[in-house]
């Protein structure tokens, strides 16, 4: 099942070039807090789910895709995570550009955080710093998002704890020579530099996640084309790596890391990241209108 956030963060099913609204299944103390509405929808998914299926299957109500605005699908995860450089032919590409001390493996760097205010959808496109000289790069990451929660998840179960799959976009701005160190987290959450979408697909419907190419163009060159075949730290093994650390939560994202490819992106491009048996989404880059006081 394809769940998606759109409009004023209503639940859809999407079903070919139709949206089903499914707002209904979750409980209406939630309008206050609509951005919740998903992350409220995973965690009770099991007795919700014959609902949402019955809602779909009456059929009435749907509306054309092309006429909503999709966000991302977990607009307002409580955590996102991240993997650094993941892929088999990744490390090393970066140069002296790189975030990571050299020779420090995927495995021995763990994990990052975005900050989940950095999270958009497709319809909200990427807004890069207003006048900047910065280089910005894209990655084409496969996201996981967790379904069941929990603390110290062994990987032989890991999988059991997701709920599906999105596309996501973890957008860099690079340290310039000279620049000096600057901490990675920051500078992979300015607001929008978190795309996700077009929507998350659930766990059984994608099958083996560990077998999915993953492409990236821009205005239609591809930069990116790897398969998750290749990442280095997999999926289940993630899930157990940031388990140790803190509880996991419904909801919350985990980015698996990049491939080789890795490039800029400026105003005016357009960005599409494809995802075998998740999804595509294309997103459009643009400048931000104001003057930061911080300029980068
Ligand atoms: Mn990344």
């Amino acid at each position: 099942m394809k769940l998606a956030s759109f409009n004023d963060h209503r639940i859809g099913v999407v079903m070919g070039d139709r949206v089903h609204d499914v707002t209904a299944c979750v409980p209406a103390a939630l309008d206050t807090l609509p951005a919740q509405r998903m992350r409220w929808l995973i965690e009770h998914w099991n007795e919700t789910r014959l609902q949402v299926e019955s809602i779909v299957a009456a059929g009435r109500g749907s509306i054309t895709l092309d006429s909503v605005a999709l966000l991302a699908p977990v607009p307002a995860p409580a955590h996102v995570f991240a993997a650094p450089v993941n892929y088999q032919k990744h490390i090393g590409e970066l140069g002296n550009r790189a975030v990571s001390k050299k020779g420090r493996s995927a495995r021995e760097q763990g994990f990052f955080l975005k900050a989940p205010a950095s999270v958009v959808g497709p319809s909200e496109g990427i807004t890069l710093p207003r006048g900047s000289q910065r280089r910005f790069d894209h990655e084409s990451e496969l996201a996981v998002v967790i379904g069941r929660g929990g603390r110290n998840i062994p990987r032989a179960q890991a999988l059991d704890h997701v709920f599906g799959y999105t596309c996501l976009m973890d957008l860099t701005m690079r340290i310039e020579p000279g620049t000096g160190e600057e901490e990675r987290s920051m500078r992979k959450s300015f607001a929008s530099f978190t795309p996700m979408g077009p929507w998350l697909v659930t766990q059984d419907e994608v099958g083996d996640a560990g077998a999915l190419r993953n492409s990236l163009s821009v205005n239609g060159e591809v930069r990116q084309d790897a398969n998750t075949r290749d990442l280095i730290v997999g999926i289940a093994e993630l899930i157990e790596l940031v388990s140790s650390v803190l509880p996991l939560q419904p909801g919350d994202v985990i980015a698996t890391g990049t491939p080789d490819g890795v490039g800029p992106i400026v105003a005016g491009d357009e960005v599409t990241i494809e995802i075998e048996r998740v999804g595509r989404m294309t997103l459009t880059v643009r400048e931000a209108e104001q003057m930061a006081p911080r300029p980068y």
